[in-house]
Order: structure tokens, then sequence, then C-alpha cells
């Protein structure tokens, strides 16, 4: 579904990316921008939200458990966010490379070249977030824009 090749050709991947409210705030969002397109990603849509706590709550569920849950749900709602939909072939893998490790003190370190290791500053404000699968990048796409594009049969996260 979120692969097309009608015609035999390049087959193509969508994920969402995400600066989040430091990487806004801090006005690191064209520097970003410009990674992006220049490391052969297309840009096929964004938007600017704010995240009320129950938006960034259902967003990271996965982590609802976890210690820092409440501390990344702040930081999710301290500003607003840009998301986009990237496309590119092999989208889903190539951007978690380009943002780097989870913590941007480590990023800094083993790689240094990545986006967390250019605005990141630490293991929560990361500066960016990334779909970790195809699965995820469905999910997300969906969450912030819906049903994008024909033929991308996703449509079973509505209650989210
Ligand atoms: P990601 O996929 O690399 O973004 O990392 P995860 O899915 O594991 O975590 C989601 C987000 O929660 C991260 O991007 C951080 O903003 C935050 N986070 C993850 N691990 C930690 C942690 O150990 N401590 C804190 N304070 N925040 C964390
Ligand atoms: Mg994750």
């Amino acid at each position: 579904p979120i692969r097309s090749s009608s015609n035999g050709s390049t087959e193509e991947e969508k994920t969402l990316a995400m600066i989040k409210p430091d990487g806004v705030l801090g006005n690191y969002t064209e520097r970003i921008k410009m990674v992006i397109v220049e490391s052969g990603f297309s840009i096929i849509r964004e938007t600017i939200t704010q995240l009320d706590e129950h938006r960034a709550s259902n967003f990271y569920v996965e982590h609802s458990s976890k210690s820092f849950f409440s501390g990344l749900i702040k930081y999710m709602t301290s500003g607003p966010v840009l998301v986009m939909i990237l496309k590119k072939e092999n989208a889903v893998a190539d951007w978690r490379t380009l943002i780097g490790p989870t913590d941007a003190q480590k990023a800094k370190i083993t790689h240094p070249h990545s986006i967390r290791a250019m605005c990141g500053l630490d293991s929560e404000k990361n500066c960016v977030h990334g779909s970790d699968s195809l699965e995820s990048a469905q999910r997300e796409i969906s969450f912030f824009f819906g049903e994008i594009s024909s033929g991308d049969a996703v449509g079973e996260h509505d209650e989210l």
C-alpha cells in the first residue's frame, strides 16, 4: 500500500517526519528542510500544529508506561511542531539514519553529521521525530493527515 509502482519504476515509500517544539522554537526549521531536500526526499505534505496533552499522549501511546512519559508529553506540548510527509525510495530507514540516535548527546559523538547532533540537546529534547517502521509510518501519517493518497489502504486507526 505505501509502496507504489504502477509503471514498474522506482518504488517509493512515505515516512512521517516531525520537527519538535525545541527545533521549531530554536529556528532550525529551514536548516532541517534543506538537509531533507538535499538528501533526496520530497516533502509532499506539511502542516504546523500545536499538540495538546490528549493528542501527544495518543501519538506516543507505545511509551505510556515509561518513566519519561510525563516529561515527554510536557515537552511535546510546549510549542508548535512541524509535521511533514517525506517521500523517497527507502524513506523510512533513510530518514531514521539521517536523524541519528535518540540521545542527542550520544549522536554528537557517534553520528556528528546527523540532524539530532546538529540541533538536539539530550535524550528527550532531540529536535526531530521519524517513524520507526512502515507500519508506524502509515499510522503516523494517518494520525496527522488522515487518508492521503488513493491506494493507501490505512484506515484502521481512526479512533486515534
Ligand atoms: P525515537 O524513536 O528515536 O524518537 O525514540 P523513542 O521512540 O524510544 O522515544 C520517543 C521519544 O521519547 C524520544 O524521541 C525522546 O524525545 C523521548 N525519550 C526516549 N527515551 C528517553 C529517555 O530515556 N529519557 C527521556 N527523558 N526521554 C526519552
Ligand atoms: Mg520511536
